[in-house]
């Protein structure tokens, strides 16, 4: 029986990873679930599954998790210091699915531990990739794509010498405002950022679509793990979102990983590497689709682009600075106090106010250092954020 826990069990990776461990449980032995408000899916989850632990983020509702595993034997746990603990709990793979720079800690600490580490967390390696990477060596421990355009990466370089990589290309959906005149972006509502056009997600990373600070995150997620230049990488708008990623080599030839849009592929293609596995997602029939599309993504539409290109030139722990104003830029439009348009702007604004600290950012990459220039990017974007709701 293989050990597996779940961090971030209640969000949509989380869901889909529970999914697939549901039609084969008796292959595994789940030690710890985590979650954050959604107590009453953490506790059936944890309960359905058998885990040892489940835990919330959230230090006030222990009581409440409590209530909700009685008669069980789960135990319960709250807090910051209780979600590392479960990482720290020994696992053969464990699933980063935190959604945030919240997801950075946990995952370190199951790195330290030897294992297998399957990384939804995108915000872990833009905001300290160079960090991840050295522990994961040091500790002979595992980091393993899940982001799809990652994993689709990942799976056409098996077999390959990266030093013939000549580019990578990962393409983008377009989000919910793909057709739109570019001038309309201002009106752009909540509810119709958050509504995907090709699939569910998360509300964060379903305008994160919209924006393409999604896909920007990627770009750099795409340098940090596989080491490229930031010239190497290119982003498509391919609206079908069936080809996820291509490689391009120094022979002209290039590998397309093409597949149906649900994160069951990739969270699998992780949960069984190096093997594969029977997946529950449905075959292609590429006569029914008939066209596959692809453009470039145009500037005035989606800066997030080019604002990705400008942190990686400025290198450092700005990944760090970027992830902070976007997470804060994007609260700030999801509480109704900037316009859509406005997410690019305070992280244009935050990545110019923070060259003030340059110190600060070119100074050794810790886990205290990406959380000191995080939190005085947090700031700056807030304060930015303020002065244009007024
Ligand atoms: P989600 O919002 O659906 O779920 C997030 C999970 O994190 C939940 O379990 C929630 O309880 C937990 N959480 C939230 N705040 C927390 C905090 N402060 N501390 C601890 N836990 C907290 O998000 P999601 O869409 O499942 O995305 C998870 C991660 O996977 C993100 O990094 C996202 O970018 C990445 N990702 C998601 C998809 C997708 O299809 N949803 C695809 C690729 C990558
Ligand atoms: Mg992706």
């Amino acid at each position: 029986m293989r050990k597996v826990s779940i961090l971030g069990a209640t969000g949509s990776i989380g869901q889909n990873t529970i999914d697939l461990i549901r039609r084969n449980q008796d292959a595994y032995d789940v030690v710890a679930l985590t979650g954050a408000s959604n107590i009453a899916q953490l506790a059936k989850d944890a309960m359905a599954l058998r885990a040892d632990l489940a835990v919330t983020a959230d230090a006030a509702r222990l009581d409440e998790l409590r209530d909700a595993l009685r008669g069980s034997d789960v135990e319960a746990a709250a807090g910051e210091t209780a979600l590392i603990d479960a990482a720290a709990r020994p696992a053969d793979w464990i699933m980063s699915a935190i959604v945030g720079a919240a997801g950075l800690a946990p995952g370190m600490e199951a790195l330290k531990h030897g294992t297998t580490l399957a990384l939804a967390n995108k915000e872990s390696l833009v905001c300290a990739g160079s960090l991840l990477l050295k522990t994961a060596a040091a500790h002979k421990a595992t980091i393993l794509p899940v982001d799809s355009e990652h994993s689709a990466i990942f799976q056409a370089l098996q077999g390959e010498d990266i030093r013939t990589v000549e580019r990578i290309i990962i393409t983008a959906s377009g989000g919910a405002f793909r057709d739109w005149p570019v001038e309309d972006l201002a009106h752009a509502t909540l509810e119709q950022a958050q509504s995907h056009p090709n699939w569910d997600m998360g509300q964060r990373i379903t305008i994160d679509s919209a924006t393409l600070f999604n896909k920007a995150m990627e770009v750099i997620e795409t340098r940090e793990f596989f080491q490229v230049t930031p010239e190497q990488i290119e982003v498509l708008i391919h609206p079908q979102s069936l080809v996820h990623a291509l490689v391009g080599f120094r022979d002209g030839g290039m590998m397309a990983h093409v597949g149906p849009h649900d994160m069951r592929h990739a969270i699998g293609y992780a949960l069984h590497h190096p093997t594969r596995a029977d997946l529950p997602v449905d075959r292609l029939d590429l006569a029914a689709i008939g066209r596959l599309e692809f453009r470039d993504p145009d500037d005035a539409r989606w800066p997030a682009l080019r604002l990705a290109r400008e942190a990686m030139a400025a290198g450092g722990m700005t990944g760090a600075v970027f992830n902070a104003a976007k997470e804060t830029a994007l609260d700030g439009f999801i509480a109704g106090a900037i316009a859509f348009p406005e997410m690019a702007d305070i992280v244009a604004q935050t990545l110019t106010d923070m060259s003030g600290h340059s110190g600060l950012i070119g100074d050794t990459m810790t886990l205290d250092n990406v959380a000191k220039v995080d939190h005085l990017a947090r700031k700056a974007a807030q304060a930015a954020v303020e002065k244009r709701a007024g």
